[in-house]
């Protein structure tokens, strides 16, 4: 995704109250908290968006007193990324001067109730505007919510669950629609997969008559030998539809196409265990 900012004089900004703007950061932060609107809101046509944005700024400076909107940046349903305060200034909206010093502040448009859970487009624009942050502002991988330091619900569960997850794109979290055996996986999920098999593998080889440690590992993972040998081959077996399945994410190929794919992947994997298994003795040393 690319970052569709709009500039304060694109959404029609007022000027900052003080001149020349807010306190300007010291270097790098710590990292982002989000934010969400805390009131009702219902999603809106795009072109309502800076208007919207405006009335934030002027409820800020005129009913708050600030000098200017309290975010660093909002985004909205359409994932269009706001500059309110913008890089390198401390924002007003964590809560206090030392959250505020601490974390910048990224406002998403959605409310305590009507729409209360961001759109897919939306997060990607938020997630744009946190890379943009980290590598600008910058500021470290911290992110997290209002609530974090702060008695508040911002920024309501979903947008909360999301930040904690890792912010992750929608279509990173997407899975392949099940189809008969219902396997499906994420791309974390993948990943934790591949890394238990790299954690399992070298077991498989490992001395099992020895007295020193290496019969711990064993006694640790509960199985006879011949155990963890199957559940080496199986985890090699899903590691290897899954590397299949990475490959084909992503690339425009038919649902059809993938799950064919993996279910061959699958295949090839399990003849190749089963003649490991049989055929083969576990090597010991
Ligand atoms: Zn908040
Ligand atoms: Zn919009």
């Amino acid at each position: 995704m690319a970052l569709k900012l709009v500039s304060r004089s694109q959404w029609g900004a007022r000027a900052y109250r003080t001149p020349g703007g807010a306190t300007l950061y010291s270097g790098k932060r710590r990292g982002i908290k989000l934010h969400y609107l805390g009131t009702p809101y219902s999603d809106r046509p795009h072109t309502q968006c800076s208007a919207y944005i405006r009335q934030i700024q002027a409820q800020h400076m005129d009913g708050n007193g600030w000098s200017d909107i309290g975010y660093s940046f909002a985004v909205c349903t359409h994932g269009s990324v706001y500059e309110g305060r913008g890089l390198r200034r401390r924002n007003s909206a964590n809560g206090s001067t030392s959250l505020n010093e601490q974390d910048y502040a990224i406002l998403l448009l959605v409310g305590s109730s009507g729409l209360t859970k961001p759109t897919d487009v939306q997060l990607d624009g938020a997630r744009d505007a946190i890379d943009y942050v980290r590598r600008e502002g910058p500021a470290g991988t911290w992110l997290g919510g209002h609530r974090d330091g702060y008695a508040t619900s911002c920024p309501g569960d979903a947008v909360y669950a999301w930040a904690k997850k890792g912010a992750l794109r929608p279509s990173a979290s997407t899975t392949i629609p099940p189809k008969e055996d219902d396997v499906s996986l994420t791309s974390t999920q993948a990943k934790q997969l591949a890394d238990l098999h790299k954690t399992l593998v070298p077991y498989a080889g490992w001395g099992y008559k020895g007295s020193n440690e290496k019969v711990d590992a064993y006694g640790y993972l509960r199985g006879t030998k011949a155990d963890i040998a199957k559940l080496a081959t199986q985890v090699t077996a899903l590691t290897a539809a899954v590397n299949k399945l990475a490959q084909l994410a992503g690339s425009d190929v038919d649902t059809e196409q993938v799950v064919a794919a993996v279910e061959k992947a699958i295949a090839d994997a399990v003849v190749k265990v089963d003649v490991d298994i049989t055929s083969t003795p576990i090597q010991e040393s």
